[in-house]
């Protein structure tokens, strides 16, 4: 079946997606920043103009009560005459106007350079009216068809009648500033918002460089080619990132590569005893028994050979699983005494306890005994028979070491450090035992796989010794810990 890559359906990047969200958060921020200095401006506004018109009252009565009439030289003694005197020397600003009323016709009206007249408003006027008879001073909004006052009808009474300044101030004007300033605030933060659009792309672009690199990264990787690696640039959490991702792919490439060396091994080493089965099926002679028989005894020993191959072989492809050993608390002298009775069986040596460690450890017995009798079975295969053969265990800083001594043919200095490798025998081994050279690769991986080492102590013709070193921690709840011997 060809291999398809089902990619991922078209979505929207981070980076839009980033941006989108500092769009969307600077429009907010802008608006609502406009919005409340607008309100508050125009509250600023309605206020300055409630107080100039009020202003425009409080000169009206300091003139009542202490101007004389120009043209008598005594004080005012009518409305008319009084609101004539006022209109005459106040001077208003360019958004407002003022009419003088006595009774309910307007009599003053402002000079002729103020623009705003709101005599020419009847339905103003027609408005205001009811006002005048108020003895208060009246502050209203009058909205006409021509334009949006606030009126100020401020009456003022004599003996011969009464009459009442109106001040009014076109609200328009007013606002129209508003208007102005919040129109030019709105340009200014659309610009400002496209300026934020280009400067976050520009950033969360250059801030997410190190995930678009791991991606295209992650993407050239596939089981052909893994060794393809992330750049690591900069100290940031996404540089910590390509580096754990680094640290993986190295991981599955050396995982990767063992499957691969495996089987190769695998291949190779299984190649030989098919050839040898094959060869001697094809030369057998059907019609002589004892040719028959001989080549029986051949293949099944051949096929023996290849069983235990394999199991081997099996047993080393698991030991990279989580499961290959599972440690349970186990008493050492225990587990000693038992290896050497299984360890006796295997051939005919003088078999000695060398130490024994008084402790519990966490260990996998099972593993931990199939290693032991795997170096014990060594130790019979390349020393003589009756030679002397030692186990022991003991506690030495921290670790627990598991160790067995022969007298046999040693180890040259030069393969030592090559023998824990699979298929790989020293110089003579041949000469002295069959074996495929799995043995120790299958201990080392047990040792391996509890946290240890393997150690091999050896010299040619002198023996050797290969303890496996275990990190060991007393039990929790033990009460005593042993003592730690040297
Ligand atoms: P095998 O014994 O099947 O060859 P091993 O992996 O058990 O495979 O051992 C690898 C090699 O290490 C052996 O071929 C031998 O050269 C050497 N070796 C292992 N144990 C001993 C020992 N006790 N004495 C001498 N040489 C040993």
């Amino acid at each position: 079946m060809p291999h398809t890559r089902m990619d991922p359906p078209k979505s929207v990047t981070i980076r839009a997606r980033m941006m989108w969200a500092m769009v969307v958060l600077a429009s907010a921020a802008l608006l609502t920043s406009g919005t409340i200095v607008g309100l508050i401006q125009q509250a600023n506004i309605s206020r300055g103009v409630d107080a100039n018109l009020l202003r425009s009252s409080e000169e009206l009565r300091v003139l009542a009560q202490r101007g004389v009439d120009p043209e008598t030289g005594e004080p005012f003694s009518g409305a008319s005459e009084l609101l004539r005197t006022f209109l005459e020397r106040t001077v208003i600003g360019p958004a407002e106007g003022e009419v003088a009323f006595v009774g309910q016709e307007v009599v003053w009206v402002a000079s002729d350079d103020v623009e705003l007249r709101p005599e020419k408003d009847q339905q103003l006027l027609e408005q205001v009216k009811p006002l005048l008879e108020a003895d208060q001073i009246s502050l209203v909004s009058i909205t006409t068809d021509q334009r949006h006052y606030r009126v100020m009808v401020s009456p003022v009474q004599f003996p011969q009648g009464r009459g009442a300044l109106v001040h009014v101030h076109d609200l328009d004007v007013a606002k129209a500033e508003l208007r102005r300033t919040m129109t030019l605030y709105a340009a200014v933060a659309a610009l400002t918002v496209a300026a934020v659009v280009l400067v976050a792309w520009w950033a969360v672009g250059r801030l997410l460089r190190p995930i678009e690199d791991l991606r295209k990264a992650a993407d050239s990787i596939d089981e052909r080619d893994l060794t393809t690696r992330v750049p690591v640039r900069g100290k940031d959490d996404l540089t910590a990132l390509a580096a754990t991702l680094n640290r993986m792919l190295d991981r599955v490439e050396r995982s990767v590569d063992a499957q691969r060396q495996l089987l190769d091994d695998v291949g190779h080493e299984l190649r030989t005893p098919i050839t040898v089965v094959r060869g001697h099926l094809e030369l057998v002679d059907a019609s002589d028994p004892q040719d028959v028989a001989q080549t029986r005894h051949l293949v099944i020993d051949e096929l023996d050979r290849m069983s235990v191959l394999v199991n081997d072989l099996l047993v080393l492809a698991k030991a990279d699983q989580s499961d290959f050993v599972s440690p349970t608390w186990v008493d050492v002298t225990e587990l000693t005494d038992q290896v050497l009775e299984k360890a006796s069986a295997l051939g005919e040596r003088k078999w000695v306890v060398e130490h024994l460690a008084d402790a519990e450890a966490r260990l996998d017995p099972g593993r931990i005994t199939q290693a032991w009798l795997q170096l014990a079975a060594n130790a019979v295969k390349y020393s003589e028979v009756g030679s002397r053969v030692g186990l022991g265990s003991a506690l030495r800083r921290g670790e627990l070491l598991l160790w067995v001594r022969d007298e046999g043919i040693g180890i040259p200095e030069e393969a030592i450090a090559t023998i824990k490798e699979r298929f790989v025998r020293a110089a003579g081994a041949a000469e002295h035992a069959p074996g495929a050279g799995l043995g120790l690769s299958i201990v080392d991986s047990i040792v391996k796989a509890h946290d240890g080492r393997l150690l091999i102590e050896s010299t040619p013709d002198g023996g050797s010794t290969f303890t496996m070193a275990l990190p060991w921690l007393p039990e929790p709840s033990s009460p005593a810990t042993p003592t730690l011997e040297d």
